[in-house]
């Protein structure tokens, strides 16, 4: 599991998902506006963390 953070490109809601990466697409939809124009901003996985400098 992870954590997807997602910005819909219509209204500028931003928004997570907590889901398995197949799912992600199916799920990366705006609760505001319901819209599949999403960008994604940032993903957090919490079994692998980022390293400080990418
Ligand atoms: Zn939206």
């Amino acid at each position: 599991m992870a954590v997807y953070e997602f910005r819909c490109k219509k209204c500028k809601r931003k928004f997570a998902v907590t889901c398995h990466i197949e799912e992600r697409d199916a799920k990366a939809v705006c609760p505001k506006c319901g819209s599949h124009e999403v960008e994604q901003k940032y993903t957090a996985d919490f079994s692998s963390p980022r390293p400080d400098k990418y």
